[in-house]
């Protein structure tokens, strides 16, 4: 088989990679996943997206992906279950008043998506569910909100299959094929596929390929986990965040509330499993921020993994030194599936035409060994 572009991963990554490659006119295209499209970390997600980075770079690059999520949703037939309903971040310390200040007046206001502090009688007034004790303020972020992932995949997936292009499910890409110091395929466990370019968007798992070509990035599969409750009528509005625990709460509109919290990290690809702890562990979170949901049946839980690079940034593009034609997109640190819509489409003119503009030049891989990380801590989800 042969096929121009070869994309390894069919999740979130390289859906709209191959949806913005096939929209540019290019339609020889194959996607390649080892399971069911998006069984990565894709369709394990929390579906949250929001414009509220501590970077720059990643605040700007969120705010024009948010768009293009918006766009791409409202062109679906299927109701992705969209609602900007924002993050309110609890504040326990004045400090932490100060750097949101800051950020709100010296990035968030510039770039178009100013938030608002609240008092603890403000937030009382608007969100009485929420668990105000210790509070001495919050944080709304209006622009934030939620969606549903599966929706959104299965949109992508739809509208690139419409544009020509070819999915081939539960194939395990075994190995990247050089020849020259250029790619010339790669070796599935069905057959060689032939390819004039391929892009790894094999979120955890992508440095198995990579290293086996003497590539290594610094990337690290972490283990995360996410609960939900029985459906109830929707109450909670913003996506609640605790910055004295790093816990979360929120509710998709067909009623599930959901949540995760900072717990032991497990790293590496370990088995994708809940623990009863960590259910424990969970439950007791979620109803010190909502007392409300102590009251409610757990549904279920699972987890997936976080892809976490040293700046908790993406990773997007080659490296010169590379063989030629080889591209990287994944290292998305828990915010992925919010700022593939412009990856995907960055990715797409950088495979085609090798274009790097300036939104995408601090992603580089080269940034690692240039020492030119992203100054990003904000890690939710
Ligand atoms: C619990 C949890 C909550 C999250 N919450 C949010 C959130 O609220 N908002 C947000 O924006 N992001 C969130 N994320 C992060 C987001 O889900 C990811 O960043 C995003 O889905 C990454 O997409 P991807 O395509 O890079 O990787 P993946 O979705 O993991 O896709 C990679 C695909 O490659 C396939 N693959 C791997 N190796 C091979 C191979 N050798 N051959 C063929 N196929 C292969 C895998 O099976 C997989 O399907 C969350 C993640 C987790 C785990």
């Amino acid at each position: 088989m042969k096929s121009r572009v070869v994309i390894v991963g069919g999740g979130i990554m390289g859906l709209t990679t191959a949806y913005n490659i096939a929209l540019l006119g290019e339609r020889d295209v194959t996607v390649i996943e080892q399971g069911y499209i998006a069984s990565g970390a894709s369709c394990r997600n929390a579906g949250h997206f929001r414009v509220h980075f501590w970077a720059p770079e990643n605040a700007h690059f969120a705010v024009e992906a948010n768009k293009r999520l918006l766009d791409f949703a409202s062109k679906l037939k299927w109701d992705p279950e969209i609602h900007r309903g924002g993050y309110l971040w609890l504040l326990y310390e004045e400090e932490q008043i100060n750097v949101f200040k800051r950020m709100n007046n010296e990035l968030w206001a510039k770039l178009g998506v100013p938030g608002e502090i609240l008092t603890p009688e403000k937030i009382s007034e608007d969100y009485p569910y929420v668990n105000i004790e210790g509070v001495i303020a919050g944080f709304l972020g209006p622009q934030d909100g939620k969606m549903n992932p599966d929706i959104i995949v299965f949109g992508y997936r739809k509208k690139a299959e419409e544009l020509g292009v070819r999915f081939l499910t539960y194939t395990k890409t075994e190995g990247i094929v050089l020849k020259g110091g250029r790619v010339r395929g790669v070796q599935t466990d069905k057959g060689f596929i032939e390819a004039e370019k391929v892009l790894v968007a094999a979120g955890a798992w992508s440095n198995e390929l990579l290293k086996a070509i003497d590539i290594d990035l610094p990337i690290e599969p972490q283990r995360k986990e996410l609960g939900v409750t029985e459906p109830m009528k929707y109450f909670i509005k913003p996506l609640t965040i605790s910055m004295k625990t790093g816990a979360f709460i929120g509710q998709h509109l067909r009623g599930e509330i959901l949540g995760s919290l900072d717990y032991p990290v497990v790293k590496g690809l370990a088995p994708l499993v809940n623990t009863l702890e960590w259910i424990r562990a969970w439950a007791k979170e979620m109803s010190e921020l909502v007392p409300l949901v102590m009251h409610l049946m757990f549904l279920r839980a699972w987890s997936g993994y976080y892809t976490m690079t040293p700046d908790h940034s993406h990773i997007l593009g080659r490296d010169p030194e590379w063989p030629e034609n080889l591209y990287i997109a994944t290292g998305f640190s828990g915010h992925g599936f919010m700022m593939s819509p412009l990856a995907g489409e960055l990715m797409a003119k950088n495979i085609l035409y090798d274009e790097v503009n300036n939104v995408m030049k601090p992603y580089l891989p080269t940034r690692f060994k240039e020492g030119k990380l992203i100054n990003e801590t904000m890690v939710i989800g």
